[in-house]
């Protein structure tokens, strides 16, 4: 049976009327950028936040990297992040001159390991940015608490948790300010690249509100340099019309979850995906690890090999991650870092399976038979 890792045909043929209605509403309106459509959306999303201020922007990258320019951060600086996450969050630290901090993850929920990143501090280190990361919040009590401790800011990288809650606060309002994606792989996917800034500080507000158009209070008045970070009027009316199903969506795949770990967690050689029981996960992945025991056959990396069983089956998978920060080529001349023995076994053992809402229960008991063929086949 064909399983895709991501089907998003399913979830847009059934708002195809709404969507339309929403193109040709941009297309007379005759505003492509910013103006009332992405006004909108921002404020639907600043409610769903719970924060006072939503500032469309062009992707989840750039909501990171107009965060750390608002907040000033820059040369001589230093940023901790989790080493195990998307290149992004690491590569916005980069770009605006600081250096980039690697911290481990916990083994029970890949997120960063608090009192890791609590051992990396120095007097250079000015902000934290926590992932909550496949959709699971991060540790935000330590993470707040480390940061207020050092008078610092925390950006949450809110990517991939776009609805998600810790401790029954949605993420992205627990920080000086949460970046969220719309890229089409994640729980709110959209129709191109786009993106998210949050905040309920009014002065860092209408900094990124600046930031994100070149730094112009009036046109071709500048007065900061910012970027070009602005979201398209049409793809926050596409995002507006799915922005209601939102909830449904992480309901359908919190369902899934379930079903997977009460199925798979049977099976030797298999972890899998462990959630805090105080944490609203949404499951933008679903993450397992291969680690074999002794009684394994076969040469070679396990992960990847039932990796190419399961594309064999026509079983969409994919790893995320397969190389933890501290260990890409372009961040070598900030090192040497470091060893992180979690993240470094997480990339080696870690395998995502699909998991989007529209996911059918044969589709799931495919996957699982898949697994556990390969599991009999190797061992
Ligand atoms: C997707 C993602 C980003 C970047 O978002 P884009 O919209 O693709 O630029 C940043 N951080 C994490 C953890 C992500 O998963």
């Amino acid at each position: 049976m064909k399983v895709p890792l991501l089907d998003l045909k399913q979830q847009n043929a059934s708002l195809a009327a709404e969507l339309r209605a929403a193109f040709e509403r941009v297309l007379d309106s005759g505003q492509f950028i910013l103006g009332r459509e992405v006004e909108e959306l921002e404020r639907q999303t600043a409610a769903l936040v719970n924060v006072k201020y939503a500032i469309g922007v062009s992707s989840g990258t750039d909501a990171i990297l107009l965060a750390l320019m608002a907040l000033g951060i820059g040369p001589g600086d230093e940023v901790i992040c989790p080493s195990f996450t998307f290149f992004a969050t690491a590569g916005c630290i980069a770009r605006v001159g600081a250096k980039p901090v690697f911290a481990d993850s916990c083994e029970l929920c890949f997120n960063l390991d608090v009192e890791d990143a609590a051992r990396r501090i120095t007097p250079r280190t000015k902000a934290i940015i926590p992932v909550h990361l496949f959709g699971q919040p991060a540790e935000m009590d330590g993470v707040m608490k480390l940061a207020e401790a050092h008078g610092m800011p925390v950006i949450e990288d809110a990517a991939q948790a776009l609805g998600a809650a810790y401790r029954g606060r949605p993420v992205g309002s627990i920080g000086a300010f949460g970046a969220f994606s719309f890229y089409p792989s994640k729980n709110l996917s959209g129709f191109g690249d786009g993106g998210l800034l949050v905040t309920s500080d009014d002065t860092l507000a209408e900094k990124a509100r600046l930031m994100r158009n070149h730094g112009a209070e009036a046109k071709y008045f500048h007065k900061v340099v910012g970027g070009n970070f602005r979201l398209a009027a049409l793809h926050a009316a596409l995002l507006s019309v799915k922005l209601p199903h939102l909830a449904s969506y992480s309901e359908a795949r919190i369902k899934n979850a379930c079903y997977y770990t009460t199925r798979l967690r049977e099976l030797a050689f298999i972890m899998t995906p462990g959630a805090h029981s105080d944490n609203g996960h949404i499951w933008n992945q679903y993450t397992l690890r291969v680690a074999p025991g002794d009684n394994w056959k076969q040469d070679g990396n396990p992960r990847d090999a039932l990796k190419k069983h399961l594309a064999v089956h026509e079983i969409g998978s994919e790893i995320y991650y397969p190389r933890p920060m501290h260990m890409q080529e372009c961040f070598a001349h900030f090192g040497p870092y470091p060893a992180l023995p979690v993240c470094e076994r997480l990339a080696a053992e870690c395998i995502s399976v699909p998991i989007y809402p529209e996911l059918a229960r044969e589709q799931q008991d495919a996957v699982v038979t898949a697994i556990a063929e390969f599991l009999e086949e190797n061992s």
